[in-house]
């Protein structure tokens, strides 16, 4: 394949993606497929000639595409989705042609600089304060884990690095329990030990009890070790809870701990002032992960990590050996800001997307999704069988039968069986419940009705 033969595959693979996308509606959201069954059908090697690529692209149809799980889907009402608004595909498709490496300014000074100006942008419609500034990672998750590295060397004084953390006292972090998997992940990889992430209990709003926080850190403080950092949750992943930032930032900084706030989902919800005072005090926040790869329709991958002091994230990720030093006038090199050195141009897609729909737009779509997920919830509750076990956070609520567990286990496995919609599972109160996510970029409110139509015919 040359590259005359990828300009018309490309113009191929424009067509049947307009197909695929046109035609989400007749395809089940989830296959029903056995584990194994894709393998077995492929090849145990790799071919040693070239294949024509008529062959491949067929094959790429018939036997990937039908087991694959429709994340574009606009009735992909599970996780949160992953949206891909069409500018920002076609940004991808521009993206993919340069195919630039945008580890530092020199190897990418348009990206560098788009990347600023784009994060700028989003910093502005979030209603974030001019003292952050941002770059974007590949994942919350990435971005978490690069906050809590700069609160364990801000707490060991750089000794985390240097020495590893043998000699110190223990390091100690705090969050509630309804912060997401990617925390745990964080503090088990970053050195500091799953028994040093210290869960706060919350209050009967799923916020963190502020007041235990302060009490966590004070026996912290007495027992010898050594506070590190605070992680707040805005729209926890499994039932959306919200910590009350302003009381809980308050704690943190009454005994000067560095605050990280993951908003990865509902984040993006805040262009919309109506509903910032989810996220009331934000702007005490060090650092505060939001990801446009979810709910703004940028394309996965892209995650903005918005930090008041850069500066300390930098000297606790940044390593410059004399290979990558470059000469010159003082630039931002993004790599410095994260742990991979490699990374995408991923700022395109962030402005092409803002530019090609308009706040206003992105506004609307966000609006329709929170308001379509509020009155699913009202015809969910009034199913006999049903009862709402959390009630929406923006566009999230979960439900679950009232016979209990099996019940409800069996009720999700046969509406993600028949297909018309996606719904995924969560546990809360130890209790098995059932999560509806609203926030598929070209969902319509018939899309979100279609839930209480099969809730109507299958519980
Ligand atoms: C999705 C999600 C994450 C993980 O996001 P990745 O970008 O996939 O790493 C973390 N926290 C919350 C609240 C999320 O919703």
């Amino acid at each position: 394949m040359d590259h005359d033969d990828l300009r018309n595959w490309s113009k191929r693979a424009a067509d049947w993606a307009h197909g695929y996308h046109a035609g989400l509606r007749d395809r089940p959201v989830r296959p029903r497929v056995a584990p194994g069954s894709v393998a077995t059908r492929l090849p145990a090697q790799a071919p040693e000639d070239p294949e024509p690529i008529e062959r491949i692209f067929t094959d790429f149809e018939t036997l990937l595409v039908p087991a694959m799980t429709h994340w574009q889907h606009p009735r992909f009402f599970a996780y949160f989705p992953a949206n891909a608004a069409p500018a920002s595909m076609l940004a991808e498709q521009l993206a993919n042609a340069i195919a630039a490496q945008c580890m530092l300014w020199q190897t990418s000074p348009a990206a560098t600089e788009l990347e600023a100006v784009a994060t700028g942008w989003m910093r502005r419609a979030l209603g974030l304060p001019e003292r952050f500034s941002a770059t974007i990672h590949d994942s919350a998750t990435v971005a978490t884990l690069s906050a809590v590295i700069t609160m364990r060397e801000a707490a060991s004084a750089g000794q985390g690095n240097a020495n590893g953390l043998f000699s110190l006292p223990r390091l100690r972090l705090y969050a509630s329990e309804q912060t997401h998997s990617s925390v745990d992940k964080a503090v088990r990889v970053a050195g500091l030990g799953q028994a040093n992430l210290v869960r706060i209990p919350t209050d009967a709003t799923l916020a963190m009890a502020h007041g235990e926080l302060d009490s966590a850190i004070r026996a912290d403080l007495a027992a010898g070790h050594r506070p590190a950092g605070v992680i707040l949750a805005v729209g926890g992943t499994s039932v959306g809870a919200c910590d009350r930032l302003r009381a809980a930032i308050g704690v943190a900084k009454s005994h000067g701990l560095p605050v990280h706030v993951d908003a990865a989902w509902a984040g993006s919800a805040m262009i919309c002032p109506e509903f910032r005072a989810l996220w009331e005090g934000v702007e005490e926040a060090d650092s505060v992960v939001v990801n446009p790869h979810k709910w703004l329709g940028v394309q996965f991958d892209c995650s903005i990590q918005f930090l008041t002091n850069p500066a300390q994230q930098i000297r606790s990720l940044s390593l410059k050996p004399a290979y990558l030093a470059t000469a010159g006038a003082a630039t931002t090199d993004y790599s410095d800001w994260t742990l991979p050195l490699g990374r995408r141009f991923r700022a395109l897609k962030l402005w092409m997307t803002l530019r090609a729909y308009g706040l206003q737009e992105l506004r609307r779509r966000i609006r329709n999704h929170v308001a379509w997920a509020s009155q699913l919830a009202e015809a969910v509750a009034t199913h006999p069988r049903l009862l709402i076990t959390t009630p929406p956070v923006l566009s999230l609520f979960t439900f679950a039968h009232r016979e209990g567990d099996t019940a409800t286990d069996a009720l999700l496995g046969r509406i993600n069986d028949d297909g018309r919609v996606y719904l995924t599972p969560s546990r809360h109160f130890g209790k098995s419940v059932i999560r509806v996510q609203v926030g598929q970029f070209d969902c319509t409110r018939d899309d979100v009705m279609m839930v209480a139509r099969v809730l109507r015919e299958l519980a």
